[in-house]
């Protein structure tokens, strides 16, 4: 049971796992509900084998939701790819499919197709009315949400919904992004992501957070994650959080995810300017040099373009992404 504080009512914390079949691992939940009726939420992390953020704010969340839950209760998700975590890679270990565009899944499918399932019918088993999927971009990024498209309502539903998600994200205090236009976000398959997929194919609000580095867990990072995730989960009652605002928030926009202008010859990346910062049309982004110094290629931004992340390559491939911007989301 958890501690209860002056009045508040009592938790308790469930733990169990999913088993997906065929496959010879599980995944741990953790369960801690308050005995007072309330919104249900879910945290998840990890779904990227080699993005580890996620897992320190769930761990911190385990030890600190038994004496913080008002009422209502939150599921937790410390690693829904732990094959991929051990092996430090994006993917499961033998997955052609990325995990993150798997889902709802497929009980008789791939590796993947069977673990989405399984998760899938785990979260809505549980019933939440809000997901969050607590990935990690670069070491050289700041920490922001993305907001799915919703592909798959009409207005005034789509506006409904889309305002409420809006309003929830918010909350984590980050700066907020929506994702790709509606056609790229149909040809990436994006709302096959485990986000796009509770909300447009399983009508329940959820939204990604990309919280800086992958492979480490580092405190600053795992502190802003745990403030953005209590920020949200006290915007629906769960909790008497008021939210903080991240110091690199950049308010405005709305902004739209864009993947920046990429090299068409190979070299040393050299950004010019770091994650957070605001360009104007035309400046000068990164360039591209031989070894020997000389320059090769120089990468402006076509628009007005905020710098969300670098890449951690230094040598870089004709094609390759070298950024993540928000760019204005003009409709
Ligand atoms: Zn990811």
């Amino acid at each position: 049971m958890g501690q209860p504080v002056s009045g508040r009512a009592p938790t308790r914390t469930h733990r169990h796992s999913i088993n997906p079949p065929g496959l010879p691992w599980a995944l741990p939940v953790i369960t801690v509900e308050s005995s007072t009726d309330g919104p249900r939420a879910a945290i998840c992390a990890n779904l990227h084998g080699d993005e580890c953020i996620g897992i320190g704010v769930v761990h911190a969340l385990v030890e600190s939701l038994p004496s913080a839950l008002l009422r209502g209760s939150v599921r937790l998700y410390p690693s829904l790819n732990p094959e991929g975590l051990r092996a430090g890679a994006r993917r499961m270990p033998g997955e052609s499919v990325d995990l993150n565009r798997a889902f709802p899944g497929d009980a008789r499918g791939s590796s993947a197709d069977r673990a989405a399932h399984a998760v899938w019918h785990d979260l809505l088993g549980f019933g939440p009315e809000l997901v969050l999927d607590l990935h990690a971009d670069s070491s050289a990024s700041i920490p922001y949400a993305i907001l799915d498209r919703l592909i798959t309502a009409r207005d005034p539903e789509r506006q409904r919904r889309l305002t409420r998600l809006e309003r929830l994200a918010r909350a984590s205090g980050l700066t907020l992004v929506w994702d790709y236009p509606d056609a790229l976000y149909r040809r990436f398959h994006l709302d096959r992501s485990l986000a796009g997929a509770l909300l447009n194919h399983g009508r329940i609000e959820a939204f990604t957070l990309e919280l800086g580095p992958r492979r480490l867990i580092a405190p600053d990072a795992v502190e802003a994650g745990v403030d953005a995730v209590l920020g949200v989960l006290g915007s629906i009652g769960l909790m008497a959080s008021a939210g903080t605002e991240h110091p690199s928030r950049v308010a405005g926009g709305p902004w739209r995810r864009d993947s920046g202008p990429t090299p068409r010859k190979a070299g040393v990346l050299r950004p010019h300017h770091s994650p957070g910062t605001l360009l104007e049309p035309g400046q000068l982004l990164a360039s591209i040099h031989g070894l020997d110094g000389g320059l090769r290629e120089r990468l402006v931004v076509p628009t007005r373009s905020l710098v969300l992340s670098l890449s951690e390559q230094a040598w870089i491939a004709p094609g390759a992404s070298v950024t993540t911007l928000a760019v204005p989301d003009s409709p």
